[in-house]
């Protein structure tokens, strides 16, 4: 469905909501992308293999000094399909995480600094340039107090899309903003509780992007193999009505629907 026509969508919390009207490809009721941060080694190590054993395309968020770790495996990632984002050179957030430097240290002009030298590393490193950015810790201020200051623009201005971290909601693609997609986490999580947000997601129509960092057994920011198996051998059953895909290709489907 093409059309820009306005009209009411009733969600399943019963909200009423204007929007532009959309439609997934036909036999689609819900879409869900794979990705994963930091350029963590088990994403390689174990990543990989799994991916390719379960015929589907995640998306990697590259932060430096991570991917410079095993520049190899990221090419070998990225010759194997999977969508390579960036998710910044310094990885900052605010100084509460205490483990890098703050983003109320940042003003917008360092930002914008960090944002493209991590675009020109990982195109030099890994031959791809990203066209994605995922919001370290999910934030997207630069700055304190009445100095604050929102980077969203400049993640609009280089990207075709920026997605955050343990957002409340999935996306609701009629009206969603591909410069701050929401990001659900899964690390940790088992199959019965992403079953449950798969089962919530296709009443919507949702968009689901799935996030998390290692990839192994349940644990905090590991997302577990067997709850990854699970999850796509259910999305990939027809039966479900659901579109598996990384961020870049569901991203620019929105975009072209909602055009
Ligand atoms: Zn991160």
């Amino acid at each position: 469905m093409l059309s820009r026509r306005r009209f009411l969508a009733a969600t399943s919390t019963g909200v009423l909501q204007s929007a532009t009207s959309f439609a997934w490809p036909v036999g689609k009721r819900l879409a869900i992308s794979l990705s994963f941060d930091d350029a963590r080694l088990s994403q390689i190590d174990r990543g990989l293999t799994l991916m390719e054993t379960l015929d589907v395309k995640a998306t990697f968020y590259l932060s430096l000094l991570s991917m410079q770790k095993r520049v190899d495996g990221w090419k070998e990632i990225a010759r194997k399909g999977h969508d390579i984002g960036n998710h910044s050179t310094a990885h900052a957030c605010t100084g509460n995480y205490r483990f890098t430097r703050a983003l109320e240290d940042f003003d917008l002009d360092e930002m914008a600094r960090d944002l493209d030298n991590a675009n020109r590393e990982i195109e030099a490193s890994v031959g791809v340039k990203p066209v994605s950015f995922a919001y370290p810790c999910g934030q997207k201020f630069v700055g304190r107090g009445k100095a604050a200051r929102s980077y969203i623009p400049l993640v609009a201005e280089r990207f075709e899309s920026g997605r955050g971290y343990l957002d409340e909601m999935p996306n609701y693609p009629q009206v969603c903003d591909l410069a701050q997609l929401m990001g659900t986490g899964i690390d940790g999580a088992d199959w019965p509780t992403v079953r449950g947000l798969l089962d919530k997601g296709a009443k919507d129509g949702s968009w689901i992007v799935f996030v998390g960092h290692d990839i192994g057994k349940a644990a905090h920011q590991t997302t577990d193999v067997e709850t990854l198996k699970r999850l796509v051998d259910y999305a990939k059953d027809p039966a479900n009505g659901i579109w598996v895909d990384t961020v870049g290709r569901i991203g620019k489907y929105v975009k072209k629907i909602r055009s």
